[in-house]
């Protein structure tokens, strides 16, 4: 049989060891066991790649723990607005939405833009109609409400600042969601979903619910899903460049996305991290800054949770 894997993130930044208490450490493994082991058990079952992503990560977004779906951060105006996409590698099909305000599953809508549109990118109030036309649930701000999230906001509300909640409040919580997969058929996917940075306006959009940028997958080369300052990301074109380095310079999974965080989105001065895989089932989960959630398992027997360096 092949080789099959999972990797999963919850957010890169300020991660430092001993600023968060061990209970709370306690709920971001147990959150990321959940999330990682429910997506390998899809995989494990014979399902595809693209299913085994999903399920991951709606987990991620249900919970408050991170900033996406359930927990995403207040925006200037204290809305919430979501940014979510998904791909998969054997056809690279796409599907992606943003700016999106009271679905509890972003990641599912990108799915559905994919399996159910003829586009790949639906943004705003496009993208709303295009959930109620399926009879999506818009849920009630409260639904989003987080009493950590609605802190970090007051902190810097009505003023020019913005922030990626990962590395400002060092008793915040943290974290883009996002995972990659590699089937039984050598067929790999990444789903990425955000609620972006806190206090942002004026309809900002990060890498997230970006091909290319955030989120890439392609059976030729790898799948990625990124985290970080979003800005960077975009300007990098991160998670294609991942892919063009095993592409065209025929890097290892590991070596490229080495390479891409730890070198080019440097030189730019982006912080942040990425999980990749590749069709054979190998994982990378390089990052740039003091931690990253992260969880994988393969079915050779590697498997992994973690938040530090
Ligand atoms: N990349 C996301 C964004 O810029 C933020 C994050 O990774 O937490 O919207």
């Amino acid at each position: 049989m092949k080789t099959f894997s999972i990797a999963i993130h919850g957010g890169a930044g300020t991660l430092v060891k001993g600023l968060m208490t061990e209970a709370l450490e306690t709920q971001y493994r147990k959150a990321l066991k959940v999330a990682r082991n429910a997506g390998y058990d899809v995989l494990k079952n014979g399902g595809t790649a693209i299913d085994a992503v999903e399920t991951a990560v709606k987990l991620l977004e249900d919970s408050p723990l991170f900033n996406a779906g359930k927990g995403s951060v207040f925006t200037a105006e204290g809305t919430h607005e979501m940014d979510a996409a998904i791909m998969e590698g054997k056809n690279l099909e796409a599907g992606a939405v943003s700016l999106i305000t009271g679905i509890k599953n972003p990641v599912s809508l990108a799915r559905d833009v994919m399996d159910k549109s003829y586009h790949v990118f639906l943004a705003g109030e496009g993208a709303m109609q295009f959930a109620k036309g399926l009879d999506y649930k818009v849920e009630n701000p409260d639904y989003f409400y987080d009493e950590v999230r609605y802190q970090q906001w007051q902190g810097i509300k009505d003023t020019e600042g913005f922030q990626l909640d990962h590395s400002v409040k060092k008793d915040g919580k943290f974290g883009t969601v996002g995972a990659v997969a590699c089937d039984q058929n050598g067929n790999i996917a990444a789903a990425t979903s955000t609620g972006g940075m806190t206090n942002k306006k004026w309809g900002r959009v990060g890498d997230s619910p970006m091909i290319g940028a955030g989120n890439y997958a392609n059976n030729k080369t790898c799948a990625v899903s990124c985290t970080g300052s979003g800005e960077f990301f975009i300007r990098g074109v991160v998670a294609y460049d991942v892919s063009c380095l095993m592409e065209y310079k025929e890097l290892s999974l590991e070596d490229a996305a080495y390479e891409v965080i730890n070198k080019r989105i440097l030189e730019i001065k982006g912080d942040g991290g990425l999980i990749a895989v590749d069709a054979q089932g190998n994982i990378a989960m390089p990052f740039n800054t003091e931690g990253m959630y992260r969880a994988c398992k393969s079915s050779n027997g590697e498997e992994e949770i973690s938040i530090y360096k």
